[in-house]
Order: C-alpha cells, then sequence, then structure tokens
C-alpha cells in the first residue's frame, strides 16, 4: 500500500517559490515600496559553494542572526558537551500546544555532515519564509531542530562523541549529555515525528543508492505508528526524492543491481538503543535518512564540491517529502501517536524483548503476559532514577525503593530498562506477578 503525493499538492517550498512568482506577477505596473527585509545570514557551506563544511563558530553565528531576524524563531540550549560546546534546540512555529510537532534530529554522528546542512538552511527558509502556504503549515507545525546532535564528535570529524560513544547507541542507557539533552526533548515537547538524518558508505553495486531510509523496527512500536512511519518512508520520502532524480531504497537491505531483490541485510535492525527504535517506541513515527558519501560518478570524483552539494541537496529533496508527510497527514499522524501514548495505560498486550517487523522473536524473547510492575531497591532506583525521569517512567516510593507499574505512557519501554532479559536493562527490577 503505497500512497502518492496528489499532483496538486507539491512541498511547502515549492509553494513559496510559487507563491512569490505569483505575488510579483500580480503587481506588474507599482513599484512596491520595499519594506526592508531582514538579511538572511548564510551558511558556510553556502558561501563556499560547498567547498567546506559550515564551522561551529559559524553555526552558532547563523543560529543568532535567524533567532534575532524573525519572530517565529528561538534557540535554546538543552545540554553542554564533555567538552563545553552547547546543545541546541531550535523551535520555529507558533509554539501552540495542539499544533502537530516534528523533531529533525541531524548529524549524531560527527563525520556524517550533510544532515546538519540540510537542517541548517531549513530552519533558515521556514524563519525568513513570507508565503502563505509556509505560514499556514507553521501555525500548524510545531518544527523543532537539533542542528548538531554531537558538537564535539563534528568538531573531531568522529563518528562517536569525545569519549568515543556513539550517541545513536544510547538512546536507552542515556549516558552522554548529547542523548540525555534528545531524551529530555522528546519527553517534555512529545513529538508526533522525530527524523534522524545520517550518512553512509558505499558498497557498489549492492548498496550504493542516493539516500536509504528506514522507519522503527521495533516490535513495540505501536502498530499504527509503525504504519504511519512506513508511510512517510514509502509514501512521501522516497517518491519527493525520487521526483528530484535522487535514487533511495531500504536502509540495511543489499540489493541485486539487476533485478532489485534484496540479497542480505546488513544493518537496520530492530534494537531498542537505536533513535529510529526509541522513537517509536515513544510513541512517535519515526525515520532514520542516510545520504550516500561516496562519490561514484567522475564529475563528483573530480570535484569534492559537487559530491557535498548532491548529498545536502538529496537531503533537502527528502525534507520536502517529510514535510508534505506532515501537513497532509496529520489528522492520522496525530490519532496515531496519542493512541500510542493512550494505550499503555489500558496495560494490555505482549511486550518484546527481540525481533523485529522483519524478524521473528526468539522464544523467551516475548513477554506475553508481562509483569505488572517492577520493584527497585533503593541503592537500584538511586542508580537509575535520572535515566527513568529522562525516558519518562513514573513510579511510587515502595518500602526504601520505588515500584514502577506498567499501567502507564511508558508501558512498552519499561521492560526494556528493567527486566533482566532485555538486552540493554539499567537494572535488574524484580518482577510483579501478582496482579
Ligand atoms: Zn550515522
Amino acid at each position: 500500500m503505497t500512497p502518492r503525493i496528489p499532483t496538486a499538492h507539491r512541498p511547502v517550498r515549492r509553494n513559496l517559490i510559487l507563491a512569490v512568482a505569483a505575488a510579483v506577477l500580480a503587481v506588474p505596473l507599482v513599484t512596491v515600496p520595499a519594506e526592508a527585509a531582514p538579511a538572511q545570514p548564510r551558511t558556510g557551506f553556502e558561501i563556499s559553494n560547498g567547498a567546506r563544511w559550515t564551522s561551529q563558530p559559524e553555526e552558532q553565528s547563523f543560529l543568532a542572526t535567524v533567532d534575532r531576524g524573525s519572530d517565529r524563531v528561538s534557540v535554546d540550549r538543552i545540554g553542554t558537551t564533555k567538552q563545553g560546546r552547547p546543545l541546541q534546540l531550535v523551535r520555529i512555529g507558533n509554539h501552540r500546544p495542539s499544533a502537530d510537532t516534528m523533531l529533525l534530529i541531524c548529524s549524531q554522528h560527527g563525520n556524517e555532515p550533510s544532515g546538519r546542512e540540510a537542517c541548517l538552511t531549513t530552519i533558515r527558509d521556514l524563519a525568513y519564509a513570507q508565503d502563505r502556504s509556509t505560514r499556514a503549515f507553521l501555525s500548524r507545525t510545531n518544527v523543532l531542530v537539533v542542528p548538531t546532535a554531537n558538537p564535539d564528535g563534528r568538531a573531531a570529524n568522529t563518528r562517536g562523541n569525545s569519549d568515543g560513544v556513539d550517541i545513536n547507541r544510547d538512546h536507552i542507557a542515556l549516558q552522554t549529555a548529547e542523548a540525555r539533552a534528545m531524551a529530555a526533548v522528546i519527553r517534555d515537547r512529545k513529538p508526533d515525528v522525530i527524523y534522524d538524518l545520517h550518512e553512509y558508505g558505499a558498497t557498489p553495486p549492492y548498496y550504493d543508492k542516493d539516500l536509504f531510509v528506514l522507519w522503527p523496527r521495533n516490535l513495540n512500536a505501536s502498530d499504527r505508528v509503525h504504519g504511519e512511519s512506513q508511510t512517510l518512508a514509502e509514501g512521501y520520502v522516497r517518491p519527493t526524492a525520487k521526483e528530484a532524480g535522487y535514487s533511495s531504497g531500504l536502509y540495511g537491505i543489499w540489493t541485486d543491481p539487476v533485478t532489485g531483490d534484496p540479497i542480505k541485510q546488513t544493518a537496520g535492525d530492530g534494537q531498542e538503543r537505536i533513535l529510529r527504535n526509541t522513537s517509536g517506541i515513544k510513541h512517535a513515527v519515526g525515520l532514520l535518512i542516510e545520504s550516500r558519501v561516496d562519490a561514484l560518478t567522475d564529475a563528483e570524483k573530480a570535484d569534492p564540491a559537487l559530491n557535498s552539494r548532491r548529498r545536502v541537496n538529496s537531503q533537502l529533496a527528502a525534507l520536502e517529502g517529510l514535510f508534505t508527510f506532515t501537513d497532509e497527514r496529520r489528522g492520522r499522524i496525530e490519532a496515531a501517536t496519542a493512541a500510542s501514548r493512550a494505550a499503555g495505560f489500558k496495560d494490555r498486550g505482549p511486550i518484546y524483548l527481540g525481533g523485529a517487523d522483519n524478524e521473528s522473536p526468539q522464544a523467551g524473547q516475548v513477554l506475553q503476559d508481562p509483569p505488572c510492575g517492577y520493584r527497585l531497591t533503593k541503592a537500584q532506583f538511586d542508580d537509575i532514577k535520572d535515566e527513568l525521569a529522562l525516558h519518562g517512567v513514573t513510579s511510587r516510593p515502595d518500602g526504601g525503593g520505588a515500584y514502577v507499574p506498567l499501567r502507564q505512557s511508558a508501558r512498552n519501554l519499561i521492560p526494556l530498562l528493567l527486566d533482566e532479559r532485555a538486552t540493554y536493562h539499567l537494572t535488574n527490577g524484580q518482577a510483579d506477578t501478582t496482579c
């Protein structure tokens, strides 16, 4: 089932260009007194036409200019890295509680810079847009952006942070400042959609598309959230990228270069500590997107800037699909995420400690009749209470320790944190099966 974007409905920024063109044509004989349009900043990447990535001082100056120049933007510090760099959240929109919330997480891996560049120019373009369709979109959508999710890794051009920790394997343990900041944003802002921008290294001819995408495969994501995530990938992001001339496929799946049939899976499993999967467990429609780093054409091999521009432009094309998805399906997205947030209070259904949407869980990995809660000793609770709070898990005092009931919004997450059978559990809680 692959819904298509109606041809009459073009993505937001293309509407912007058309609206501006129409406005100009409508007043051919009048000299419009120029309202002093605020000067729009450009990134280092744009200024150099892709010859270099935007530096972090340039990013700070760029964001400060956007923050000053647009009354619909605010830039907040949400944490500090070990090396003292700011972790920042940019908010664009009217911040109405009723609006849908979209969260872009850009370049969690510091050596994958193109997502960050796409995020920075997207922030500016949304901040300064005056056309009706973009303003209408922003009146109904809170756009949140973490433009540099791993500032120390970006500074050093490394995948991990300054401790060498892969932030995108830390969304359960929450040991890094970076993952903790993101967890707090997810808890407090309750995004309906989380979009995670990465890059990958190609293995031609089996694995070399311009873009790869993947939804949450973890089985604890609700069916509707999982379904909307697949629709985002297959009905919007991939078709929009294709229309812009970019090839795409599913992250982690090698395909036969002649038939296109899948050959093997090398990545993209259901493990809960990857943001793509954590997003689904935390009720958000989620998508991972990966642009190809490698230059495969002679022209790109001869011109690194051309290679860099293709990487960033492919990310921008895919983002158009994300915006169209959010605009067209907001009712269904809201219904899916609201139902997922409420489902835990019914405290029904199995919880999965393994498996994925394309891999059956093994025997013993399914809690068919989960416990009604977990008891933690005082020492256990003291050790992980900050992480439970960041995950939005509630508990009540119990003897000297704490009792974590499953009957809450975070129900499907709790055994992943507290059951000794879960691969990435934080502590061994004592399962309460007396219910
Ligand atoms: Zn990555």
